[in-house]
C-alpha cells in the first residue's frame, strides 16, 4: 500500500482505520506515511475510507487560512479528501502479506487456495475429524495484533515434533516445505499477516501433550493466540471423551459450534471415497 505524498493533506483521518498501526503523520514531511514493516497490505485504509477526489493545493491553502483565524477544516472522519491512497504492484515474498490478510484477494501464484479456512465447518460431509480424533484451530494475531511467519513455524515445528497432522487444505499448510516438520518456505519467514489458522489433527490421546505445546510456544512468540479443538459427538450428540479429560486437565471449556449433520453424505461408497482421498493427502 503506498500514499501518494503529493495529494496527502495530513488529516490524519487514516491513521484510526489502519488495524496495524501503521500509519502515521510524518513530521519530517507534514505528510501521512506508511511504516512498511508494520503493513500487512490488508486494504483496510483504500477500502475503509470514502476516497474524495478534491484538489490537494486547495485543501491545503483553505486548512492555513482556517488555522490563521483560529478556525479548522477537517473533511468528514471516513474519508480521504484526495484519494491519497494507492494499491502498489507486490511480488513475492511479500505478495504474502496481502493474500493472508486482504479478505477480498486471492492469488493463485502463491498456491493457496483462498485466504480462509472450512476448518470443521463441513465435518459431516468431509470427514476431517473422525471417531476418536481431535482437530484443532490455532490462530494467531487477530485482532490487531498480527504475525510473523517465523512465529507461526515456531508453532508448527513443535506440533511437528510431536507428530500433529497438518491439514493439508489449509492455506498455511501450503507454505510449509516439508508437511511433516512444520517448516515453512524460508523466504515468507519475515513477513507479517494480520491473522493466520494452523489446523492439525491427533488421537484424543494426544490432546495433553499438543495443549502443552501450544502453553510453552505462546510463551516464545510476540503474538495473541486462540485454540478451538473440536471432536465427533456420539450418537445422542454428546461428547463424553474428549470434555470429561479437558475439565481434568484443568480447561475450562465452552461448546462454540456444533454440526448438525445436515450435510450428511447420504451415499456410503462415496463418503468412503472421500475419506481414502483424506487419509492419503495426508499421509
Ligand atoms: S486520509 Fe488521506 S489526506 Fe488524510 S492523512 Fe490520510 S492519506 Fe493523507
Ligand atoms: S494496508 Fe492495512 S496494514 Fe497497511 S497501511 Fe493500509 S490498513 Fe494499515
Amino acid at each position: 500500500m503506498r500514499i501518494d505524498q503529493n495529494k496527502c493533506v495530513a488529516c490524519a483521518n487514516c491513521i484510526p482505520v489502519c488495524p496495524m498501526g501503521a500509519i502515521y503523520i510524518d513530521p519530517k514531511v507534514n505528510r501521512a506515511t506508511i511504516n512498511t514493516e508494520a503493513c500487512v497490505e490488508c486494504g483496510n485504509c483504500l477500502r475503509g475510507m470514502s476516497q474524495e477526489h478534491l484538489n490537494p493545493t486547495m485543501v491545503r491553502t483553505v486548512r492555513k487560512m482556517a488555522k490563521a483565524v483560529r478556525l479548522r477544516f477537517e473533511p468528514e472522519p471516513d474519508v480521504c479528501p484526495t484519494a491519497a491512497f494507492f494499491m502498489n504492484e507486490l511480488e513475492m515474498p511479500r505478495l504474502v502479506r496481502q493474500v493472508f490478510s486482504d479478505p477480498v484477494v486471492e492469488h493463485k501464484s502463491t498456491g493457496i487456495k483462498g485466504r480462509g479456512t472450512e476448518e470443521v465447518k463441513t465435518n459431516d460431509v468431509v470427514p476431517r475429524v473422525d471417531i476418536g480424533e481431535v482437530g484443532y484451530t490455532i490462530e494467531f494475531g487477530r485482532p490487531g495484533v498480527g504475525v510473523y511467519f517465523r512465529d507461526i513455524q515456531e508453532m508448527t515445528r513443535e506440533l511437528g515434533l510431536l507428530g500433529a497432522r497438518f491439514e493439508p487444505n489449509n492455506p498455511i499448510t501450503h507454505m510449509m516445505i516439508d508437511k511433516k516438520t512444520g517448516d515453512v518456505r524460508e523466504d515468507i519467514l519475515n513477513e507479517k499477516i494480520l491473522s493466520g489458522i494452523v489446523e492439525i489433527k491427533t488421537t484424543i490421546g494426544e490432546t495433553e501433550a499438543i495443549l502443552d505445546a501450544v502453553r510453552r510456544v505462546n510463551k516464545r512468540i510476540d503474538t495473541v493466540m486462540a485454540v478451538g479443538i473440536s471432536t465427533r459427538c456420539d450418537e445422542n450428540g454428546e461428547d463424553k471423551v474428549l470434555g470429561p479429560q479437558l475439565e481434568e486437565w484443568g480447561y475450562s471449556f465452552a461448546r462454540a459450534k456444533t454440526n448438525m449433520g445436515l450435510g450428511r453424505i447420504t451415499n456410503i461408497k462415496k463418503k468412503e471415497e472421500a475419506h481414502d482421498e483424506h487419509l492419503a493427502s495426508v499421509r
